[in-house]
């Protein structure tokens, strides 16, 4: 698809907000800049001593290394080594992170002179439920064999101790995913600022009003906040009819029209229906005073801190790099605003204040990285009746291949002619499988592969294009890190 075709578009747009918050409306006029500027997923450039340059467009790299200047030096992420340069200009450069449960976006963002710009982005997969289960089967086997052979061995399973800030491994799996990454992308490139996503709101913000009364009319970034909030307070459902995963409203527990105020300890989430159902009651008249009493006490600090996202900070604090903190109630505001899409990588440029006016390519696609482990420690697999069939040898490489590389295979003769490029399942005898998107072709000597990226523990692929709508404002407002 050309860049070109796209330049200079105007498409004013209504952003229709979430049930029961304010309307915005705003129209966007996107002015692409002008000369060699589109943002698309840039590619990483190291100069001669391997230190980080700013990502360069792919035209760039494509003419670098056409012209002999620079090679590839990794794959995933692309980066690419120049041969003669050293040093070069950097600007301040942002890595945002939105940790999820499952997911983790990842944004790499960097301060121009024209305003901000993600330049790369990743979304990364987390593997938090194998972990369980590779823990859980360990588990299984260990009390297995002790019964087997251990039966008068004293108990010894109350003999160990957790250290404060322990973690389940599958939590802790995430926060050592994202470190392995935010350590890579530093590798590759400059990187002066951090940002993450640490609570789901205003911790501060929200539990003054209680007490103080503030009232939640106060604009609208206020209002994600509120809502994040009560979403925490009321438990994500109905306070009426407990009902979920529907929209939820807020709702004034004293109705406007008896005298409530829009206090945040007046407010609650309620489904439509029931909504409309209390109508100019107050909860107690509608047969709910616990709700009525729930709402006066603030809600405690502990039960809006997340465990994991606070390791992931105190990690993240290891690096000794400006960290921005954002709350979940900000990510969603500057996505609304910007009338991004949700997606984890969105979520990512979105974080903290930074995240208000941040451009992004229309069809900006990220990297789908998703951690799969390296292998496992089983060394017989038992046949169907669980009898030891085959003893795995202390190898991994054959012939320089590891199971899990990806390889190009070039088959030069035989039935089995042709290019194949993807994963690589080593044989001793170096007769290789490959699998490619589309199948896997068995039997191919080891002579044919030529590796393209080493099994590192994860899996890549092309994101979808994002097909952003266009961002607010003329221009760029201009935004700086803090
Ligand atoms: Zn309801």
């Amino acid at each position: 698809m050309g860049v070109g075709t796209r330049l200079i578009t105007s498409v004013p747009f209504t952003y229709k907000p979430p049930d029961n918050i304010d309307a915005v409306t705003v129209t966007a006029v996107r002015r692409e800049p002008k000369g060699n500027f589109h943002f698309m997923q840039r590619v990483f450039v190291l100069d001669k001593n391997k230190e980080p340059l700013i990502p360069c467009n792919p035209a760039r790299a494509r003419q670098l290394l056409k012209s002999g200047k620079a090679t590839v030096y990794h794959r995933y992420p692309f980066t690419i080594i120049l041969k003669d340069r050293e040093g070069g200009n950097t600007q301040p450069i942002q890595i945002k992170i939105d940790p999820g449960s499952q997911t983790t976006g990842i944004a790499v963002v960097v301060e121009f002179k024209r305003g901000l710009c993600c330049v790369w982005a990743g979304e990364l997969t987390h593997r938090g439920q194998q972990i369980r289960d590779g823990l859980l089967s360990r588990r299984q086997l260990r009390r297995g064999r002790r019964t087997r052979k251990l039966r008068y061995r004293k108990a010894r399973f109350d003999n160990r101790n957790r250290p404060d800030g322990w973690l389940a491994p599958s939590l802790m799996s995430r926060v050592y995913t994202i470190e392995t990454w935010v350590k890579r992308l530093m590798r590759y490139v400059p990187v002066t600022h951090l940002a993450m996503e640490l609570v789901k709101f205003d911790i501060q913000a929200m539990v003054n009003p209680e007490i103080s009364g503030v009232d939640y009319q106060q604009g609208e970034l206020w209002g994600y906040e509120v809502r994040e909030y009560l979403l925490e307070k009321f438990g994500r459902k109905c306070v009426y009819c407990g009902i979920k995963d529907v929209p939820l409203e807020i709702e004034h527990i004293v109705p406007k029209s008896r005298g409530g105020s829009n206090r945040v300890s007046n407010l609650t989430l309620a489904c439509h229906p029931c909504n409309q159902q209390k109508g100019n009651q107050t909860a107690d008249e509608f047969g709910h005073p616990n709700v009525q009493r729930l709402a006066k006490l603030p809600l405690k600090d502990a039960s809006a801190v997340n465990a994991t996202r606070w390791k992931l900070y105190e990690t993240l604090q290891g690096f000794r790099l400006p960290i921005e903190i954002g709350t979940g109630g900000r990510t969603k505001y500057n996505r609304a605003v910007q009338n991004y899409p949700k997606t984890h990588w969105l979520d990512a440029v979105c974080v903290g204040e930074s995240g208000q006016v941040v451009f992004v390519s229309l069809n900006h696609q990220p990297l789908v990285i998703k951690a799969v482990g390296r292998g496992n420690r089983q060394m017989t697999k038992p046949d169907k009746y669980g009898f030891p069939r085959a003893t795995r040898q202390r190898k991994k490489v054959y012939f320089g291949f590891q199971t899990g590389d990806m390889a190009k295979a070039r088959v030069t003769s035989g039935k089995k002619e042709g290019i194949y490029v993807g994963k690589v399942a080593v044989r001793a005898s170096g007769s290789f499988n490959i699998t490619t998107p589309t199948d896997t072709i068995q039997g191919i000597n080891h002579r044919f592969f030529k590796t393209i990226h080493k099994s590192d523990g994860y899996n890549y692929m092309k994101g979808e294009q994002a097909l952003l709508p266009m961002p607010k404002g003329r221009g760029f407002p201009r935004l700086k890190f803090r």
